[in-house]
């Protein structure tokens, strides 16, 4: 649940938004802000919708211009989430939130850092003012760096059992050929038959 002193200042920007630009502060508006802070974490068009439909239904369209107009009004950030379509968050009062997204399971994990806000201040930007930023970085999560370290040690186990299994096969047909090859050079030699002859005579 998010803070009323973000939630305050959220409706502030929104009201002085709307004034400078002659709009109307419909009570769909407003629920839709209010359900934006009603709702856990990052949220889609769809989440918003369904939170309102249980407490104050509203057609989708006007969830979605909404939430155009909140980013507008730099109150909420908006990223596409490939093919999960858009995913908004709300930005007031939170210029130290960043964004780290795992690439393997795809979940997010929020993390503070002030410092990222003050690096960008200090560039200038080209016919651009700053009001915001929020830094998404791609990686892989810890679970996922296990999961994978894991399958990787069994995939070296399964080659090392290969590996172990293919040597015992050729020793063992070495040892066959070797004793093969013995044995016909017995049969061949007749100096060694004749030898053995002699030897069953004397014994
Ligand atoms: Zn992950």
């Amino acid at each position: 649940m998010a803070d009323s002193k973000q939630q305050n200042e959220a409706r502030r920007i929104l009201q002085e938004y709307i004034k400078l630009r002659s709009l109307r502060n419909t009570p769909e508006r407003k629920a839709v802000l209010e359900a934006i802070f009603a709702v856990p974490g990052p949220f889609t068009v769809d989440i918003i919708k369904e939170y309102l439909d249980t407490v104050y239904p509203v057609s989708r369209a006007t969830v979605y211009n909404n939430l155009e107009l909140f980013f507008q009004a730099g109150i909420i950030v908006k990223r596409t989430m490939g093919s999960k379509g858009q995913e908004f968050e709300v930005c007031v009062m939170t210029l130290t939130h960043h964004n780290l997204c795992c690439t393997n399971c795809q979940q997010m994990f929020e993390f503070k850092d002030a410092s990222i806000m003050r690096f960008f201040e200090e560039k200038k930007y080209k016919k651009f003012k700053m009001t915001n930023c929020a830094v998404m970085i791609y990686g892989i999560c810890s679970k996922c760096q296990a999961r994978i370290a894991r399958e990787k040690r069994k995939q070296v186990k399964l080659e090392e059992k290969k590996l172990l299994l293919a040597y015992k096969k050729e020793t063992e047909q070495k040892r066959k050929a070797e004793q093969r090859k013995a044995e016909l050079k017995r049969i061949a030699d007749p100096k060694q038959q004749q030898d053995k002859s002699i030897k069953k005579i004397t014994e």
